[in-house]
């Protein structure tokens, strides 16, 4: 690509006072699951283009995440935001080539249309895999650095499920990842992001940055940044960032099923011109996650345990995690092996979702109070289960629009199911209900409006199931009795023994 020609003012190492720095904001961001066989596709993506998203600032000021906070602090310092395009979808498999290529030409080509650039925020999830492109993230900063030259300041956001490869520290000014996992402070590290860049560009601050990655994989389900032992790693980075030398310090979980040499935790630490202080740093954070590791080993119940082990709980609700099909991990949604073990033990009190909308037009046809009797979800893939068999009656329609206020995983507000059916399947009694929602959607279970916006009150039911492991439970611990987490198969399963790697670097502590 050809070079472009700013003079980075920075670089010019002026600022004329009336000139506000321009400073261009965009993203792709995808958590790609190697073993998720469905592709992510260019339709599968929620594009924001200015040409395309009216008031685009307005609609990036009105969530919690990164964008929410670059752009609060680019009006604290001064900056002028330039809107490149931001693409979003949920995780699903790698993305075509033809994908990836498509949003980042598109990408370019607006940061490219920028008058003036003194600056780049970029927000990747820093789990992406285009095919041919094994380490997406990387790739994407490489062709914006590429593109507007060594001199213009770059900072990257990346997810807390980022798996870090050392080649995007060159490409890019600094690095700020999530702390958080469940994720509520995107907005934080957002305005952390663009003040670094802001003082950057301003000349006052000179980034650089070390990351350092121990021979591990840090598996999800211990992935917990409040409690247990991630927790006094993230405690660690924190208190690091309150020394005024250091402009930031991350450790990222990474994501286990981006089978890339890139994938494990990380710890990143960015300076203010010390580069032995982010190497001594990073190494002694990346130490403290090489040290939890004999509190990382996993011993759980799989679905027929769990739903016993539910059933004889003394107090509820019991909310089960479906780790197997962790929607926001990147599966298909649809999983049934909680579904049948309810019916197979008989269990009450229970509301699952799953994705399949040919049994919500069937029920949607038959209508509200009609009987429903239809095969259920395990459609998608071979990897979740086998349709099941329910019987029951549709209970309630709805359009499956729901509004989140609080600040859940992921920073959204607005969300959208597709046409939704809720079926009370037989066993039900007006005290114990059964109850299936059926979205067109595969629900990422952030939100218990998901539930509450159809007419189902989680504290009443027995057992709740969240399709997801860490992610749900800023939502629903706060309404469990327990929550239990479930060895359960899928693209997602916690357990590494369940799938065969080829690309991860050779003995890798947690996954043999
Ligand atoms: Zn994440």
């Amino acid at each position: 690509m050809r070079r472009l020609l700013w003079t980075g003012l920075a670089a010019a190492g002026a600022l004329a006072a009336q000139t506000r720095p321009v400073v261009a904001v965009a993203g792709i961001m995808h958590e790609s699951n190697s073993f998720n066989p469905a592709p992510t596709r260019l339709q599968d993506f929620t594009v924001q283009e200015p040409a395309a998203t009216p008031d685009i600032l307005k609609v990036w000021r009105s969530s919690n995440t990164e964008l929410t906070g670059y752009l609060e602090a680019a009006d604290q310092e001064g900056l002028e935001i330039f809107p490149a395009l931001l693409a979003n979808a949920m995780p699903k498999g790698p993305l075509t080539r033809e994908t990836f290529e498509t949003l980042l030409g598109r990408m370019m080509a607006r940061i490219g249309a920028a008058p003036r650039l003194d600056g780049v925020l970029l927000a990747l999830h820093g789990a992406l895999i285009a095919e041919g492109f094994p380490l997406g993230d990387e790739e994407i900063v490489r062709r914006v650095r590429q593109a507007v030259g060594p001199r213009i300041p770059i900072v990257v956001t990346h997810d807390f499920h980022a798996n870090v490869s050392p080649a995007m520290l060159r490409y890019c000014t600094a690095l700020v990842c999530y702390q958080q996992n469940p994720h509520l402070d995107m907005r934080e590290r957002g305005q952390r992001a663009a003040r670094i860049l802001a003082r950057t560009v301003r000349g006052e601050i000179r980034p650089v940055h070390a990351a350092r990655k121990p021979p591990m994989a840090f598996n999800l389900i211990f992935q917990n940044t409040y409690q247990g032992p991630f927790a006094r790693v993230t405690r660690a980075s924190l208190e690091l960032e309150t020394n005024p030398k250091v402009l930031a310090a991350s450790v990222v979980g990474g994501y286990q099923w981006g089978d890339t040499p890139a994938m494990g935790p990380a710890a990143i630490v960015v300076t203010d011109g010390d580069p032995a202080l982010a190497e001594r740093e990073a190494a002694r954070l990346a130490d403290l996650l090489w040290q939890t590791r004999e509190q990382i080993v996993l011993r759980l119940p799989d679905p027929a345990q769990a739903v016993r082990e539910a059933m004889r709980a003394a107090r509820f609700p019991v909310s089960l995690m479906d780790t197997g099909d962790n929607i926001g991990g990147g599966s298909a949604g649809d999983s049934t092996f909680l579904l049948a073990e309810f019916l197979k033990q008989k269990a009450v009190g229970w509301v699952i979702a799953i994705a399949d909308p040919a049994a919500v037009q069937a029920a949607i046809r038959a209508g509200i109070g009609a009987a429903f009797d239809q095969p259920v979800g395990g459609k998608t893939d071979d990897l979740h289960g086998r349709p099941v068999r329910v019987r029951g009656r549709v209970r309630s329609l709805h359009d499956g629009e729901y509004l989140e206020t609080e600040t859940r995983h992921g920073g959204g507000r607005y969300f959208s199911m597709g046409p939704t059916a809720v079926i009370e399947v037989e066993g039900s009694t007006p005290d114990d209900l059964n109850l299936l929602q059926l979205t067109t959607r595969r629900v990422f279970p952030s939100s218990l409006h998901q539930l509450i916006s159809c007419g189902i009150y989680p504290s009443r039911q027995k057992i709740l199931v969240a399709k997801g492991t860490i992610a749900p439970l800023a939502a629903y611990a706060p309404v469990s009795a327990q929550v239990l987490f479930v060895d359960s198969p899928g693209s997602t399963a916690v357990n590494p023994a369940r799938f065969r790697y080829r690309n991860l670097p050779p003995n890798l502590w947690g996954v043999q």
